[in-house]
């Protein structure tokens, strides 16, 4: 099949194959979707078939406003409207009892459904003409880092779908927050730019955690809520750790720490507790050096990446064995969301053989920043 690319112009088209169950990929504020029809259940096994997702992992239903919410669901809860009234269009996913309308087959087998309305003028026009809502996984293939730019969608899935409708690159580059209204104490399931701070000042009340997001493991008996969750995210083919000052650890309350020390000792069952702690430099050498066991046959220094804040990267180009990569100001958890998938994608495209991270503060957007370089990390952590 061939892929063919829509912009604005091309909105009506897009829709017409939308309506006749093909696949659009859509541009939002977070990440590209792979969009089908939200309420046919041939479009939501496609969906799954064009990705190579797993079944069980629902999808999220775009809508183009608040009205067209209550049909999908059993009943709108006051809480759920609240947030929609403060953040929509915007990077919030809400879980609520789906009503019949919705097949199974869009909500893995779920009896909830996730909705969100993406900020995206495009795609909230292509949901208007389409006049009903859009699945939308993100649009790459499972396994691989989100989409941020229509060429990413075009890498993963051209030739697998019928059009991508492109908007140029995305603002925010990590998915969206998803909080959990299908019971009566609000939980994040994944976190986004909305903040759990954001979304407790809207409610005012406390939201839960779900506990995967704090480094509990399937293995300790914790079942994640979002699916999702489950599945190895984001991972670039290069090995990557990320890498973390020790004393840094004492403020950091929300990164689990019992978790970590075990993710540590799993890491070969090595501690780097003899590194200088006083010089950054050294001690990434050190861990690249107790990274030996795997051999880096080739031009050890290009196959070396560094991803970094811009406020260090100097550090790290200074000893000249690294690509080094700047994610952003560490200052601004959203420039460096920004760039993530994109960095990962162009480490797997230029060979990239070990990627080690920085870690940044889990405050705010920090949160999902963390959780995302995690996730790509193999929630992998070298204490330095
Ligand atoms: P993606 O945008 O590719 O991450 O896919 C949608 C995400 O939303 C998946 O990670 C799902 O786990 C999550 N999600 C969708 N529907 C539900 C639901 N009913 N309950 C919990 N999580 C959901
Ligand atoms: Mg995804």
């Amino acid at each position: 099949m061939k892929t063919k690319i829509f912009g604005k112009a091309g909105i009506s088209e897009a829709a017409e194959i939308l309506k006749g169950g093909g696949l659009v990929a859509f541009p939002t504020e977070t990440v590209y979707g792979l969009g089908g029809n939200g309420l046919d259940k041939e479009a939501a096994k496609k969906i799954y078939a064009a990705k190579g997702r797993p079944s069980d992992n629902p999808l999220i239903l775009h809508v183009s406003s608040i009205e067209e919410v209550y049909p999908l669901v059993k009943a709108l809860p006051e809480k759920a409207k609240k947030l929609m009234e403060a953040f929509w269009p915007g990077p919030l996913t809400l879980v609520l009892p789906k009503s019949d309308l919705v097949p199974k087959e869009s909500t893995g087998g779920l009896e909830t459904v996730a909705l969100r309305s993406p900020e995206n003028a495009l795609t909230l026009d292509l949901i208007r003409a389409c006049g009903f809502p859009i699945a939308g996984p993100s649009a790459n293939l499972s396994g691989r880092p989100s989409p941020t730019e229509a060429s990413h969608v075009f890498e993963d899935l051209g030739g697998r779908i019928e059009g991508i409708l492109e908007d140029g690159a995305v603002g925010i580059g990590v998915e969206s927050t998803i909080v959990d209204l299908s019971e009566d104490c609000p939980t994040l399931l994944r976190p986004g730019a909305i903040t759990i701070e954001d979304l407790e000042e809207v409610l005012g009340e406390k939201i839960a955690i779900d506990p995967t997001l704090l480094g509990k493991s399937m293995a300790e008996g914790f079942i994640p809520k979002a699916p999702g969750m489950k599945y190895r995210h984001y991972a670039p083919k290069a090995e990557m750790l990320l890498f973390k000052k020790k004393e840094e650890e004492e403020n950091d309350l929300r990164a689990g720490q019992e978790d970590i020390a075990k993710s540590i000792l799993s890491y070969g069952g090595k501690e780097l507790s003899d590194c200088p702690e006083q010089e950054v430099k050294k001690s990434v050498a050190k861990a690249i050096l107790s990274y030996g066991e795997k051999e880096l046959s080739v031009s050890p220094e290009k196959r070396i990446w560094i991803l970094c804040g811009e406020d260090t990267a100097g550090l790290y180009q200074e000893s000249g064995r690294f690509t080094v990569q700047i994610l952003g100001r560490r200052e601004e958890p959203l420039s460096m969301t920004h760039n993530l998938f994109r960095l990962l994608r162009k480490a797997d495209e230029e060979g990239a053989e070990l990627i080690l991270g920085e870690c940044y503060s889990e405050e705010g957007v920090g949160f999902a920043l963390m959780n995302r370089l995690k996730k790509a990390a193999g929630q992998r952590i070298l204490y330095v």
